[in-house]
């Protein structure tokens, strides 16, 4: 057995040993049950510590290319296949949140993920989704268009369409949108896989590090997660009857030189409100006097159940500072996954790279059928229908929570979209009631997480009336208020024993 050693080299000592014996192991030079010298003669020969050698050798055996025989010392083993081998080596477990990059640890927030999965639950009653119901789906006219388009785009239905959708659909949507007064052409509309896609490619494209985005406050969580991802530093701008207050607004315009303004103007998430029509006038004068562009989010601007529909800031806005997303979730289908945007012909190209990037294309079929559903003039009578649904079903919710008076408790009343905004009592305990609410079987959505972080906590909640059937909304509103109830009783006994928590401000 031939081994030197390089007391020159970096590398160990035994290292070397190591190397030098396995690679004649490899090539069959040391068949299986070669007897390795002893360690104290070959530490002699090679003139090493015999330590040296001791973790040579057990090097070898941790990696099953010999082991110890009693009575005849370190032994060459049969070469092992690359399974056996790694059955027998330690394997360390991969340290995932160690390789996560900085950014992507950040954004571990899985609220959207856990209100979804529990639709897969039976016997909860659920105000927390943002979904419709299920007696809104037009089954049978789906039904017939799905037949239809086999028949008519046959195998076009599985083929792919262009990154930002398929002629058909951006025709209907342009067409869709001229009816709101948004003219927009054919390059600067995107079909995006849900508007969700549409506000992160727009975060994705203008965010740097620590850049300022001004946002209602509260405001919808999806955009809250997008944003912060790519380490903005979101500023809450309260709202009052009429939207975003300007006043602070234009503060913060002035201090802080945001990258943008995200606003809902209709039927906002989490609080129903609507911006009034001089408030968007005014938004947008201000936007275009600091140069600072506007992501109007409006997927639910079309469920108007009183009132004036106001227009879009996009189409009050000649200028093109305004970039719109919508979406046919909250009318057709979420699950269909269709969204759209609507922007200057250079974002567009910009957005393409990423959806490239992201998932290459919505889904055909999909597309296909929101592009029939609409043209073939099915949009209008639906939401009128749909409409008429949830506009019982929010003044029953409505009734329902005025059941019970309860000293300090505010019901927000949306003309539109899909929720309520419930301002609880000051001293209830939020932790306490959603725990309670758990229990009774009711889910809700805590207010604090619509605000972005650092806002104080609120007791607010934030009820759906879309999802729920009728006789849920009566059992659910009256358990809400029943654990509501309990929870002021508990705070009222729990008076005298309250440790106090000072939470300084840093
Ligand atoms: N914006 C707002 C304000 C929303 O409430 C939602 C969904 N809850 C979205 C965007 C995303 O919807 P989608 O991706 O299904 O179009």
């Amino acid at each position: 057995m031939d081994i030197t050693v390089n007391r020159g080299s970096k590398t160990p000592l035994y290292i070397q040993i190591k190397k030098q014996i396995e690679g004649m192991i490899d090539t069959g030079k040391l068949p299986p049950n070669f007897i390795l010298p002893a360690e104290r003669v070959l530490s002699e020969k090679l003139h090493v510590n015999r330590s040296t050698v001791i973790k040579a050798y057990m090097e070898l055996k941790a990696e099953g290319l010999a082991e110890s025989r009693v009575g005849s010392g370190t032994v060459v083993l049969a070469p092992m296949s690359k399974d056996a081998a790694q059955e027998k080596m330690y394997i360390p477990p991969l340290r995932w949140n160690q390789l996560e990059s900085k950014r992507i640890a950040k954004a571990d927030e899985q609220t959207i993920n856990n209100i979804l999965s529990v639709f897969e639950r039976e016997k909860v009653i659920s105000f927390a989704s943002g979904i419709s119901s299920e007696d809104t789906y037009e089954l049978e006219k789906l039904k017939i268009i799905q037949n239809e388009l086999l028949e008519k785009y046959r195998e076009k239905v599985f083929m792919p369409t262009p990154v930002d959708g398929c002629s058909e659909l951006k025709n209907t949507i342009k067409a869709y949108l001229q009816q709101k007064g948004i003219n927009a052409g054919l390059k600067q509309i995107m079909v995006t896989s849900g508007s969700q896609q549409a506000v992160e490619f727009f975060a994705r494209l203008l965010i740097e590090p620590g850049d300022v985005v001004l946002v209602e406050e509260p405001t919808y969580i999806g955009a809250i997660q997008a944003f912060e991802s790519y380490d903005a530093r979101l500023i809450g701008i309260p709202m009052d009857e009429e939207g975003i207050r300007l006043d602070i607004l234009e503060t913060c315009l002035v201090k802080y030189r945001p990258k943008f303004i995200y606003t809902q103007p209709n039927f906002h998430n989490p609080t129903g409100m609507t911006m009034s029509f001089n408030r968007r006038k005014e938004l947008l004068k201000l936007a275009y006097y600091y140069n600072i562009p506007i992501l109007e989010d409006n997927p639910y601007g079309e469920l108007c159940y009183e009132g004036e529909q106001l227009p879009a800031l996009k189409s009050l806005d000649n200028n093109d500072y305004v970039i719109y997303v919508s979406s046919f979730s909250k009318t057709i289908s979420f699950s269909l996954r269709v969204g759209y945007v609507v922007a200057g012909e250079n974002i567009i190209n910009r957005f393409i790279k990423f959806k490239q990037i992201t998932d290459i294309q919505t889904s055909t079929l999909s597309q296909y059928l929101v592009h029939e559903f609409v043209s073939q003039g099915h949009m209008r009578p639906h939401i009128e229908k749909i409409k008429e649904k949830y506009k019982k079903k929010r003044d029953l919710m409505i009734a329902e929570l005025g059941n019970h008076k309860i000293e300090g408790m505010k019901v927000f009343i949306p003309r539109g979209g899909y929720f309520i905004w419930l301002s609880l009592p000051n001293n209830i305990r939020m932790s306490e009631l959603i725990k309670s609410l758990g229990d009774a079987g009711v889910i809700v959505m805590p207010g604090d997480v619509f605000y972005p972080k650092f806002s104080i906590e609120n007791n607010f909640i934030r009820l759906n009336f879309s999802y729920p059937k009728e006789q849920d909304i009566i059992d659910g509103t009256y358990k809400l208020l029943e654990c509501i109830e309990k929870c002021l009783k508990n705070v009222v006994k729990a008076k005298y024993t309250v440790e106090t928590v000072i939470n300084p401000y840093l």
